[in-house]
């Protein structure tokens, strides 16, 4: 199935959780290599709340600028505001604030591998404290193929876990991610986060990102 074509679907899923008072908030975990289209579901499930006459809040990574602060931006032209929170963020407060504000159906949260485990926890309360639905979005691993910090705890915690598939050149699913230098090169060296950097990312089955192949 196409990339897009599994986007609408998750999208269509998603539309069917919407939360009321009387059901349980779940937190979620919808995760993914690199462009694989979580911003563009984000986006599109936020949206369906919306259409219902239901409110939202967005989040995202302080960290990641590429759309300009305080913007979800997806590669096929979506785009929208979003809070920005960085590790010293308390979600659970900045969440509990506006909610208390008026009526809050549902938080979508993009870049989700950058929340500490803390942070997770803090959306946690957010869904069973507060009831309301938490939705992340994030990268599973990263380009070492380890587990971000907040992934490894969204993928213990969230009560349900989704992944937003894509595919390698090779056809196969691509499970894992590789960033390349300006010239196209393979790294195997260096951070887990790079701010600012001439990298790029390329997603890849397993075999072909074990065996470096770029095609
Ligand atoms: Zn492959």
């Amino acid at each position: 199935m196409s990339s897009l074509g599994e986007i609408w679907i998750i999208a269509l899923r998603l539309r069917r959780f919407p939360n009321t008072k009387k059901t349980m908030a779940k937190l979620y975990f919808n995760y993914s290599s690199m462009n694989a289209g979580k911003s563009t579901v984000l986006l599109q499930a936020a949206y369906n709340y919306e259409e219902r006459g239901m409110t939202t809040r967005l989040l995202t990574a302080a960290i990641d600028d590429r759309a300009g602060e305080g913007v979800i931006a997806s590669r096929i032209g979506l785009k929208a505001q979003a809070d920005i929170f960085c590790s010293r963020t308390d979600l659970h407060a900045h969440i509990g604030t506006i909610a208390k504000q008026s009526p809050l159906h549902a938080v979508f949260v993009d870049e989700a591998q950058f929340l500490t485990e803390e942070q997770v926890w803090q959306l946690a309360r957010v869904a069973d404290g507060l009831k309301i639905p938490v939705m992340c979005f994030g990268l599973r691993t990263d380009f070492q193929g380890k587990l971000f910090p907040g992934s490894a705890t969204l993928l213990a915690l969230a009560d349900s876990l989704r992944e937003i598939k894509t595919i390698c050149w090779c056809g196969k699913k691509a499970t894992m991610v590789a960033r390349l230098d300006s010239q196209g090169n393979i790294l195997e060296e260096g951070d887990q986060v790079v701010i600012g950097g001439e990298e790029t990312y390329v997603s890849l089955c397993r075999k072909h990102w074990a065996a470096r192949e770029l095609e």
